[in-house]
């Protein structure tokens, strides 16, 4: 916890505009939280998809609330309903996640995030600090304080602080992000398997464009 708030306080001291992305899953309102001892203000954008769970949303709401947070909601130009079944889950993602996303990233020059190396074999290689090309070409700096974080850790930090976590949780969700694309976990060894149907571990926004 110690190296996590070092890695904040170090990113932040060079940071013009840093911003954190979250999805108020259990390691984003944790990091959140954490950011919050240092940067109260810090713009924290969510990505609406316009496919959450109804309670992904109140529960965004309620901690944007009682926290006092920068909330900025991005959405794509033109969202579409259902595209994931119309066309791809890809081609739903590129619209809802990706485009919005990389768009908004160009205003900053740190991005956090709360991503862990043990939440998929995707993320077995993340570094607490990388430099991360946007499709524009420009380089912001990729933070993830909470890399080398297990989920058990992220619980017991969250319990220590009497932080409450989206009830999803609580019926079995291991990772939770759109509804038509989030299941109980497939593997129970892989906390992503429950994404897309197993189907892809990855929406597209942590992987580095060419
Ligand atoms: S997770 Fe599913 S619903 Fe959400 S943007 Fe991707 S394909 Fe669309």
């Amino acid at each position: 916890m110690n190296d996590a708030r070092h890695i904040i306080r170090h990113a932040l001291a060079g940071a013009q505009a840093p911003c954190l992305t979250s999805s108020f899953q259990a390691e984003c309102v944790v990091l959140t939280h954490l950011l919050r001892e240092e940067r109260p203000d810090l713009p924290v954008l969510f990505l609406d998809t316009c496919h959450h769970f109804a309670e992904t949303l109140a529960y965004r709401d309620e901690v944007a609330r009682t926290w006092g947070l920068n909330l900025i909601t991005l959405r794509a130009a033109e969202p579409r309903i259902g595209l994931w079944q119309a066309e791809s889950t890809d081609a739903c993602c590129t619209r809802h996640k990706v485009e919005p996303l990389f768009a908004a990233l160009d205003q900053y020059d740190v991005w956090l995030t709360a991503l862990r190396r043990d939440q998929s074999p995707s993320r077995a290689g993340l570094q607490e600090v990388e430099p991360f090309r946007l499709p524009s070409g420009r380089i912001v700096q990729r933070v993830s304080p909470l890399a080398a974080w297990t989920a058990r850790d992220v619980r017991a930090y969250a319990r220590e602080h009497g932080i409450p976590l989206l009830p999803l949780y609580g019926r079995g969700y291991t990772s939770i992000g759109c509804e038509p694309c989030t299941s109980l976990p497939l593997d129970p060894a892989n906390p992503r398997s429950g994404r897309w149907g197993g189907q892809k571990l990855e929406c597209g926004i942590h992987i580095q464009s060419s």
